[in-house]
Protein backbone atom coordinates (compact mmCIF):
# COMPACT_ATOMS: atom_id res chain seq x y z
CA UNK A 1 0.00 0.00 0.00
CA UNK A 2 1.15 3.47 -0.79
CA UNK A 3 0.59 6.60 1.05
CA UNK A 4 0.85 9.89 -0.03
CA UNK A 5 0.20 12.80 2.82
CA UNK A 6 -0.23 16.50 2.23
CA UNK A 7 2.68 16.09 -0.69
CA UNK A 8 3.74 19.91 -1.72
CA UNK A 9 6.32 20.49 -4.13
CA UNK A 10 7.51 24.23 -4.44
CA UNK A 11 9.76 25.70 -7.19
CA UNK A 12 11.17 28.70 -8.01
CA UNK A 13 10.76 30.23 -11.59
CA UNK A 14 12.27 33.42 -12.26
CA UNK A 15 11.87 35.43 -8.80
CA UNK A 16 8.15 33.49 -8.32
CA UNK A 17 7.16 30.14 -6.95
CA UNK A 18 5.29 27.71 -8.49
CA UNK A 19 3.07 25.09 -6.12
CA UNK A 20 3.83 22.19 -8.59
CA UNK A 21 2.35 20.20 -6.30
CA UNK A 22 -0.40 21.49 -3.63
CA UNK A 23 -1.54 19.37 -0.72
CA UNK A 24 -1.72 15.92 -2.59
CA UNK A 25 -3.05 13.29 -0.23
CA UNK A 26 -3.88 9.57 -1.62
CA UNK A 27 -3.88 6.12 -0.72
CA UNK A 28 -3.89 2.93 -3.00
CA UNK A 29 -4.09 -0.19 -0.93
CA UNK A 30 -2.59 -3.50 -2.03
CA UNK A 31 -4.52 -5.33 -4.86
CA UNK A 32 -6.09 -2.20 -6.59
CA UNK A 33 -5.17 -0.17 -9.56
CA UNK A 34 -5.50 3.66 -9.23
CA UNK A 35 -5.06 6.04 -12.28
CA UNK A 36 -4.25 9.48 -11.24
CA UNK A 37 -5.12 11.81 -14.16
CA UNK A 38 -4.64 15.53 -15.23
CA UNK A 39 -3.63 17.85 -18.17
CA UNK A 40 -0.46 18.91 -18.87
CA UNK A 41 0.94 21.50 -16.18
CA UNK A 42 -1.14 19.46 -13.49
CA UNK A 43 2.00 18.18 -12.19
CA UNK A 44 2.08 14.75 -13.42
CA UNK A 45 5.80 14.39 -13.45
CA UNK A 46 6.72 16.20 -10.53
CA UNK A 47 4.41 13.55 -8.88
CA UNK A 48 6.52 10.76 -10.42
CA UNK A 49 9.69 12.41 -9.25
CA UNK A 50 8.63 12.98 -5.61
CA UNK A 51 6.38 9.56 -5.38
CA UNK A 52 10.06 8.07 -5.99
CA UNK A 53 11.67 10.51 -4.30
CA UNK A 54 14.11 11.75 -7.48
CA UNK A 55 12.83 14.91 -6.72
CA UNK A 56 13.08 16.25 -2.60
CA UNK A 57 9.16 17.30 -2.00
CA UNK A 58 9.19 20.52 -0.52
CA UNK A 59 6.91 19.41 2.56
CA UNK A 60 4.61 16.32 3.17
CA UNK A 61 5.27 12.17 3.30
CA UNK A 62 5.19 9.15 1.01
CA UNK A 63 4.64 6.13 2.76
CA UNK A 64 5.28 2.68 1.36
CA UNK A 65 3.97 -0.19 3.46
CA UNK A 66 4.23 1.73 6.82
CA UNK A 67 8.03 3.06 5.55
CA UNK A 68 8.32 6.79 4.91
CA UNK A 69 10.69 7.42 2.28
CA UNK A 70 10.88 11.30 3.21
CA UNK A 71 12.25 10.23 6.43
CA UNK A 72 14.48 7.83 5.53
CA UNK A 73 18.12 8.16 5.45
CA UNK A 74 20.43 7.01 1.93
CA UNK A 75 20.83 3.18 2.94
CA UNK A 76 17.20 3.10 3.89
CA UNK A 77 15.92 4.91 1.12
CA UNK A 78 18.18 3.21 -1.34
CA UNK A 79 16.36 -0.34 -0.42
CA UNK A 80 12.35 1.58 0.14
CA UNK A 81 13.28 2.74 -3.39
CA UNK A 82 13.44 -1.24 -4.74
CA UNK A 83 9.45 -1.52 -3.30
CA UNK A 84 8.61 0.69 -5.84
CA UNK A 85 8.28 -0.82 -9.56
CA UNK A 86 8.79 2.33 -12.35
CA UNK A 87 7.31 1.71 -15.74
CA UNK A 88 7.78 5.01 -18.23
CA UNK A 89 6.42 5.83 -21.22
CA UNK A 90 9.34 4.54 -23.41
CA UNK A 91 10.89 0.97 -21.64
CA UNK A 92 14.33 2.39 -22.07
CA UNK A 93 16.22 -0.41 -22.17
CA UNK A 94 20.01 -1.47 -22.36
CA UNK A 95 20.28 -2.08 -26.29
CA UNK A 96 23.58 -4.19 -26.19
CA UNK A 97 22.07 -6.68 -23.56
CA UNK A 98 19.49 -9.48 -23.68
CA UNK A 99 15.89 -9.06 -22.96
CA UNK A 100 16.63 -11.68 -20.20
CA UNK A 101 19.59 -9.73 -18.92
CA UNK A 102 17.31 -6.21 -19.07
CA UNK A 103 14.70 -8.00 -16.74
CA UNK A 104 17.22 -9.23 -14.48
CA UNK A 105 19.26 -5.95 -14.41
CA UNK A 106 17.71 -5.13 -10.59
CA UNK A 107 18.65 -8.13 -9.55
CA UNK A 108 22.25 -7.58 -10.41
CA UNK A 109 22.07 -4.46 -8.79
CA UNK A 110 21.25 -6.28 -5.33
CA UNK A 111 23.86 -8.87 -6.74
CA UNK A 112 21.17 -11.70 -6.08
CA UNK A 113 22.87 -14.66 -7.35
CA UNK A 114 22.71 -16.22 -10.98
CA UNK A 115 20.40 -19.28 -10.00
CA UNK A 116 18.19 -16.96 -8.16
CA UNK A 117 17.65 -14.49 -11.32
CA UNK A 118 17.33 -16.76 -14.00
CA UNK A 119 14.40 -18.37 -12.04
CA UNK A 120 12.82 -14.80 -11.88
CA UNK A 121 13.29 -13.64 -15.05
CA UNK A 122 12.36 -16.66 -16.41
CA UNK A 123 9.06 -16.69 -14.19
CA UNK A 124 8.52 -12.48 -15.27
CA UNK A 125 8.98 -13.62 -18.78
CA UNK A 126 6.24 -15.77 -18.88
CA UNK A 127 4.04 -13.45 -17.08
CA UNK A 128 4.51 -10.45 -19.51
CA UNK A 129 4.33 -13.18 -22.56
CA UNK A 130 7.74 -13.00 -23.61
CA UNK A 131 9.47 -16.40 -22.70
CA UNK A 132 10.50 -16.96 -25.95
CA UNK A 133 12.10 -13.69 -26.38
CA UNK A 134 14.50 -14.04 -24.05
CA UNK A 135 17.90 -14.12 -26.17
CA UNK A 136 16.21 -11.45 -27.92
CA UNK A 137 17.58 -7.78 -28.13
CA UNK A 138 15.56 -5.00 -27.78
CA UNK A 139 16.00 -3.42 -31.05
CA UNK A 140 14.23 -7.08 -32.44
CA UNK A 141 11.14 -6.27 -30.85
CA UNK A 142 7.72 -4.66 -31.49
CA UNK A 143 7.36 -1.71 -29.21
CA UNK A 144 4.22 -3.18 -27.55
CA UNK A 145 6.63 -6.24 -26.87
CA UNK A 146 9.36 -3.68 -25.45
CA UNK A 147 7.16 -2.22 -23.12
CA UNK A 148 6.16 -5.81 -21.88
CA UNK A 149 9.96 -5.88 -21.20
CA UNK A 150 9.94 -2.71 -19.25
CA UNK A 151 7.65 -4.19 -17.03
CA UNK A 152 8.83 -7.35 -16.15
CA UNK A 153 11.94 -5.43 -15.53
CA UNK A 154 10.19 -3.09 -12.99
CA UNK A 155 8.86 -6.05 -11.20
CA UNK A 156 12.18 -7.79 -10.68
CA UNK A 157 12.54 -6.84 -7.17
CA UNK A 158 8.79 -7.83 -5.97
CA UNK A 159 8.06 -4.29 -5.61
CA UNK A 160 4.93 -3.63 -3.61
CA UNK A 161 3.76 -0.55 -5.55
CA UNK A 162 4.36 -0.48 -9.78
CA UNK A 163 4.20 2.81 -10.51
CA UNK A 164 3.11 3.53 -14.21
CA UNK A 165 4.27 6.56 -15.70
CA UNK A 166 2.62 7.43 -19.00
CA UNK A 167 2.65 3.98 -20.12
CA UNK A 168 1.07 4.00 -23.45
CA UNK A 169 1.47 7.51 -24.63
CA UNK A 170 4.30 6.29 -27.36
CA UNK A 171 2.06 3.29 -28.27
CA UNK A 172 -0.71 2.94 -31.14
CA UNK A 173 -4.49 2.03 -30.05
CA UNK A 174 -4.04 -2.17 -30.33
CA UNK A 175 -0.57 -2.20 -28.94
CA UNK A 176 -2.12 0.05 -26.06
CA UNK A 177 -5.17 -2.12 -25.34
CA UNK A 178 -2.56 -5.30 -25.02
CA UNK A 179 -0.24 -3.51 -22.61
CA UNK A 180 -3.14 -2.32 -20.76
CA UNK A 181 -4.85 -5.58 -20.77
CA UNK A 182 -1.31 -7.17 -19.18
CA UNK A 183 -1.43 -4.63 -16.70
CA UNK A 184 -5.16 -5.88 -15.08
CA UNK A 185 -3.47 -9.42 -15.28
CA UNK A 186 -0.37 -7.91 -13.12
CA UNK A 187 -2.95 -7.68 -10.07
CA UNK A 188 -2.43 -9.80 -7.34
CA UNK A 189 -3.48 -8.62 -3.78
CA UNK A 190 0.08 -7.55 -2.40
CA UNK A 191 0.78 -5.34 -5.23
CA UNK A 192 -0.67 -1.55 -5.63
CA UNK A 193 -1.04 -0.30 -9.07
CA UNK A 194 -0.89 3.57 -10.06
CA UNK A 195 -1.41 4.48 -13.26
CA UNK A 196 -0.48 8.63 -14.16
CA UNK A 197 -1.60 9.54 -17.56
CA UNK A 198 -3.00 12.24 -19.43
CA UNK A 199 -5.43 9.39 -21.17
CA UNK A 200 -8.97 9.16 -19.79
CA UNK A 201 -9.63 5.69 -21.92
CA UNK A 202 -6.96 4.51 -19.87
CA UNK A 203 -7.99 5.01 -16.79
CA UNK A 204 -11.53 3.98 -17.78
CA UNK A 205 -10.45 0.78 -19.09
CA UNK A 206 -8.19 -0.60 -15.94
CA UNK A 207 -8.34 1.69 -12.64
CA UNK A 208 -10.63 0.72 -9.97
CA UNK A 209 -10.33 4.48 -8.47
CA UNK A 210 -9.36 7.61 -9.90
CA UNK A 211 -8.07 11.06 -8.52
CA UNK A 212 -8.17 14.22 -11.06
CA UNK A 213 -4.51 15.94 -10.30
CA UNK A 214 -5.30 19.65 -11.72
CA UNK A 215 -2.62 22.87 -10.35
CA UNK A 216 -1.26 20.70 -8.20
CA UNK A 217 -4.21 19.63 -6.19
CA UNK A 218 -6.86 16.40 -6.16
CA UNK A 219 -10.02 18.11 -7.30
CA UNK A 220 -12.10 14.87 -7.42
CA UNK A 221 -11.20 11.08 -6.08
CA UNK A 222 -13.05 8.29 -5.57
CA UNK A 223 -14.37 4.82 -6.71
CA UNK A 224 -13.89 5.59 -10.93
CA UNK A 225 -17.57 5.43 -11.78
CA UNK A 226 -18.41 7.81 -8.88
CA UNK A 227 -15.61 10.08 -10.69
CA UNK A 228 -16.73 9.84 -14.13
CA UNK A 229 -20.61 10.90 -13.36
CA UNK A 230 -19.38 13.77 -11.76
CA UNK A 231 -17.39 15.00 -14.64
P1 LIG B 1 2.68 17.57 -15.94
O1 LIG B 1 3.64 16.46 -15.85
O2 LIG B 1 1.30 17.24 -15.44
O3 LIG B 1 2.64 18.18 -17.30
P2 LIG B 1 4.63 19.00 -14.32
O4 LIG B 1 4.76 18.24 -13.05
O5 LIG B 1 5.67 18.83 -15.35
O6 LIG B 1 3.17 18.73 -14.93
O7 LIG B 1 4.55 20.55 -13.99
C1 LIG B 1 3.69 21.12 -13.01
C2 LIG B 1 4.04 22.59 -12.85
O8 LIG B 1 5.32 22.70 -12.23
C3 LIG B 1 4.14 23.35 -14.16
O9 LIG B 1 3.68 24.65 -13.91
C4 LIG B 1 5.63 23.33 -14.45
O10 LIG B 1 5.99 24.44 -15.22
C5 LIG B 1 6.24 23.40 -13.06
N1 LIG B 1 7.53 22.71 -12.98
C6 LIG B 1 7.75 21.38 -13.13
N2 LIG B 1 9.04 21.09 -12.97
C7 LIG B 1 9.67 22.26 -12.70
C8 LIG B 1 11.03 22.63 -12.43
N3 LIG B 1 12.01 21.72 -12.40
N4 LIG B 1 11.29 23.93 -12.21
C9 LIG B 1 10.31 24.83 -12.21
N5 LIG B 1 9.03 24.56 -12.45
C10 LIG B 1 8.70 23.30 -12.70
P1 LIG C 1 7.27 15.42 -19.31
O1 LIG C 1 7.09 15.95 -20.72
O2 LIG C 1 7.94 14.10 -19.23
O3 LIG C 1 6.02 15.56 -18.48
P2 LIG C 1 8.22 17.94 -18.45
O4 LIG C 1 8.17 18.60 -19.77
O5 LIG C 1 7.15 18.24 -17.46
O6 LIG C 1 8.35 16.37 -18.64
O7 LIG C 1 9.60 18.25 -17.74
C1 LIG C 1 10.82 17.90 -18.33
C2 LIG C 1 11.93 18.44 -17.44
O8 LIG C 1 11.89 19.86 -17.41
C3 LIG C 1 11.81 18.00 -16.00
O9 LIG C 1 13.09 17.65 -15.51
C4 LIG C 1 11.26 19.20 -15.24
O10 LIG C 1 11.78 19.26 -13.94
C5 LIG C 1 11.73 20.35 -16.08
N1 LIG C 1 10.70 21.42 -16.13
C6 LIG C 1 9.40 21.27 -16.43
N2 LIG C 1 8.75 22.44 -16.39
C7 LIG C 1 9.69 23.35 -16.06
C8 LIG C 1 9.68 24.75 -15.86
N3 LIG C 1 8.56 25.45 -16.00
N4 LIG C 1 10.81 25.36 -15.54
C9 LIG C 1 11.94 24.66 -15.39
N5 LIG C 1 12.03 23.35 -15.57
C10 LIG C 1 10.94 22.69 -15.88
Amino acid sequence: MITVTDLTKVYSQGGRTVHALDGVSLTVPSGSIHGIIGHSGAGKSTLVRCLTMLDKPTSGTVTINGVDLTAARADALRSARRRIGLVFQQANLFDSRTIAQNVGYPLEIVKADAARRKAKVDELLGRVGLADASNAYPAQLSGGMRQRVGIARALATDPDVLLFDEPTSALDPRTTDEVLDLIVSLRTPELAVLVITHEMHVVKRICDSVSLLEGGRIIESGPLTEVVSRL
